[in-house]
């Protein structure tokens, strides 16, 4: 059986996370074995809200490969040079009306966070359509994603609907949405999830003096002063990492009993996870230390030179369907 194709990626804001990693990168790494897998590099999205910097795209592509997603299995594409993209999103923009891009939730929420209010640029309001060519040039089946993503695939599959009905063609097919199982890994400050822009997050290429010094920052149980004293679990942040990243589940079961009981301080739950953090994050490092710059730029380039084959089709079926004028 043919299998499933993917699309998936991370705009270039800023270098990947321990976050990133529980709630994307290490269902990357499985997929990739039962899907065809592109992982998109999303420059162009993160035009729309001034959050790009070039120097990212080596840094999330080291990242990548450091954490196992292996470009044998998985291809890797970077969103600006796929030209038909520009196109798509062009023609989806005739498919969309104002008022449906101002209903989209995700979108509204993001006004709020950024402070945008009355002055929304277009690029920004018109994302979600651009996304929505990302996901249908590839012909992708299925897209893994947080909640704040069904929208996206929502309009994207409206889009797809108008399209097919509007030009009377079945070269577009709708997408489904995978969401992660996982819930969000709060950041250090234990205020909200870890996110680059609240700077909260631990980096898979923070050294060890950065981990150990966000470690011992995190926070805990406030009310917990001495050793002695019972602590609390929920909320506690030195838990939830120890959640994701303790391999030893009945210890880590102990653990929590004790510290609940008393007798078991910050600073002992804290060198426990700054360990484990640094077990799992050296082997990950080592692999990233010999990763070649040109070698990043070559997998992204072939990567993206394949995935463009797929588009084009994409783009001659969608020419074709609407009649655009053709000199050939
Ligand atoms: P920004 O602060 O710029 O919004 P971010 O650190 O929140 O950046 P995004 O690029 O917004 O990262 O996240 C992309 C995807 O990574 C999310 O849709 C989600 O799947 C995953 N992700 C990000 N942060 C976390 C987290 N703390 N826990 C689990 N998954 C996360
Ligand atoms: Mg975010």
């Amino acid at each position: 059986m043919k299998k499933k194709r993917i699309l998936t990626g991370d705009r270039p804001s800023g270098k990947l996370h321990l976050g990133h990693y529980v709630g994307s990168l290490q269902n990357r790494v499985k997929m990739q074995n039962s899907h065809e897998q592109y992982v998109m590099i999303a420059d162009l999205q993160s035009l729309t809200d001034e959050s790009f910097k070039s120097e990212n795209i080596l840094e999330i592509m080291k990242d990548y490969i450091s954490v196992g997603i292996d470009p044998e299995k998985t291809t890797f594409l970077l969103q600006s040079q796929i030209n038909s993209l520009y196109e798509l999103t062009f023609y989806y923009m005739n498919l969309v009306t104002l008022g449906r891009l101002e209903r989209n939730p995700t979108i509204k929420e993001e006004i709020l966070q950024k402070g945008y209010k009355d002055s929304i640029k277009a690029g920004f309001l018109c994302y979600p359509v651009s996304q929505s060519a990302d996901i249908t040039g590839i012909q992708a089946d299925v897209v893994p994603a947080g909640k704040d993503q069904i929208p996206m695939i929502e309009q994207t599959n409206e889009i797809v609907r108008k399209f097919s009905q509007q030009y009377n063609s079945n070269c577009l097919r709708e997408a489904e949405i995978l969401l992660s199982d996982q819930p969000k890994l709060v950041g250090i400050d234990g205020k909200s999830k870890a996110s680059k822009s609240l700077n909260n997050a631990i980096y898979l290429s923070d050294n060890e003096k950065t981990l150990r010094e966000k470690v011992f920052s995190m926070y805990t149980d406030p009310d917990h002063i001495h050793v002695h004293q019972p602590g609390k679990i929920e909320g506690n942040v030195v838990f939830s990492y120890l959640d994701s990243f303790y391999e030893d589940k009945e210890h880590l079961s102990e653990l929590k009993e004790n510290y609940k009981k008393g007798g078991l301080g910050d600073i002992k739950i804290k060198q426990i996870l700054f360990e484990s953090l640094r077990a799992f994050l050296t082997p990950i490092q080592n692999i990233r230390l010999q990763l070649k710059d040109e070698d990043m730029i070559s997998i992204l380039k072939n990567g993206t030179y394949n995935a463009n084959i797929e588009y084009e089709k994409t783009i001659q079926e969608v020419r074709k369907s609407i009649g655009i004028y053709s000199f050939d």
